[in-house]
């Protein structure tokens, strides 16, 4: 018989009784798409990070693709729509602005918060510009108060790819805190995989105060439904439907927003929670000659989605050595966020891009596995490895 103990996991999702409870609830309910807990869940979303308006979809990637296209991305019909994103992200953000029609111009990040570099900015734009796309990477906020400011400048929309950031905050003002997703740019898209801090398995949300553009993401969700289930549903008279133009099935079901809304009353004691493991962890990091404690950038507050370690200077163990070294005690790992101009599907038209700091951090980066709801002896297992590290 194996003693070995079972694979401590990157992310281990943390659903329990509450969430057993509320989708039962939705089963027995009758109304299982796009409903009543939809909204439910959207309107706490909205609380939650101080937006006035939240529109729940399937996932994150076809929020961000949702976004761009409300924002005019490719609305007309051979002209080239470029947006300005980094590469450095998961493989979704390049996805969904060639879904949305548009190009992506892929520009570096920012050492400390992984985040697009605001003093590239500029020198990307071009008369084809229609969007700005940030990402807050692996939950660390980027530099979205500079990126905005930036594109006001210029009359550029910003979207806010914040799949991972649900809880992190920045700071604007001194001492005082806002979470990510008012949003500070013109749209936020949040992910509910459960790679991410609050899960329905698979599910997004748009956040935006601009009631025009939440009106187009409720129309385009359905298939730019005139009339609403909710309403049609709660009609007294008769009433018919009209299909206003070509468009899409993004919704979320009843299922998954129910699953979501006890985990989103909970994000606070959860922030906290992973900001306790990441603290244990930066202790313990100090001391390691190998890997380095990622850090909260000036003025930002990570939820920590990720945990990315460095690989110091000079360390004598590689990337692939190290990950090595915690597989082999039954503990997974991943390296540092890919690019997308160093992956097959954007190699023929952005292989030739040179992004320095992406590409070193890719190389450089060791996820170390960090959940809430991870035991302090599992944490204990991952800290007796990182010791054993010279
Ligand atoms: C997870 C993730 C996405 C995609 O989210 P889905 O809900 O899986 O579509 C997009 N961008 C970033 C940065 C992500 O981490």
């Amino acid at each position: 018989m194996s003693t070995t103990p079972p694979l401590l996991p990157i992310v281990r999702p943390a659903l329990g009784d509450e969430e057993v409870a509320a989708s039962a609830r939705v089963i027995r309910s009758g109304w299982i798409t796009q409903g009543p807990e939809v909204l439910a869940f959207e309107g706490e979303l909205a609380a939650a990070v101080g937006a006035n308006h939240a529109a729940a979809v399937a996932n994150c990637t076809v929020a961000l693709e949702l976004a761009l296209r409300a924002l005019g991305v490719g609305s007309v019909k051979g002209r080239v729509d470029e947006v300005i994103t980094v590469s450095h992200s998961f493989i979704a953000t390049a996805n969904a602005v060639v879904s949305a029609g548009g190009v992506p111009v892929f520009v570096d990040v920012r050492d400390d918060d992984l985040g697009l570099d605001p003093t590239l900015l500029e020198a990307a734009i071009t008369k084809n510009t229609r969007a700005i796309l940030a990402v807050h990477q692996l939950g660390i906020p980027c530099r979205i108060l500079e990126i905005v400011a930036l594109a006001k400048k210029h009359g550029l929309p910003v979207v806010e790819d914040a799949a991972c950031a649900i809880g992190s905050e920045i700071e604007v003002a001194p001492g005082q805190w806002q979470r990510l997703g008012r949003p500070h740019g013109d749209v936020a898209c949040f992910s509910f995989h459960p790679r991410k801090v609050v899960t329905t398995g698979d599910g997004g949300m748009l956040t935006t105060n601009d009631a025009a553009l939440d009106a187009r993401f409720r129309l385009l969700r359905q298939h730019a439904m005139s009339i609403s289930d909710v309403k049609r549903h709660s009609a007294s008279e008769i009433v018919f439907e009209q299909y206003l133009e070509p468009a899409y099935n993004f919704r979320m079901t009843d299922l998954q927003a129910a699953v979501g809304r006890p985990q989103l009353a909970r994000l606070a004691s959860i922030v906290t929670e992973r900001r306790r493991l990441a603290e244990v962890y930066r202790a313990a990091l100090e001391q390691s000659a190998v890997l380095a404690p990622p850090r909260d950038p000036p003025g930002a507050r990570a939820n920590w989605q990720s945990y990315p370690t460095r690989l110091r200077a000079g360390a004598r163990l590689g990337q692939r050595e190290v990950m090595q070294r915690f597989l082999d005690a039954g503990i997974a790992t991943k390296r540092g966020v890919s690019n997308a101009h160093q992956e097959p599907a954007y190699a023929s038209s952005h292989g030739q891009v040179r992004l320095p700091v992406s590409e070193q951090l890719r190389d450089a980066c060791v996820l170390l596995p960090l959940f809430h709801g991870m035991k302090d002896e599992e944490q204990q297992r991952v800290l007796d490895v990182v010791r054993t590290l010279s």
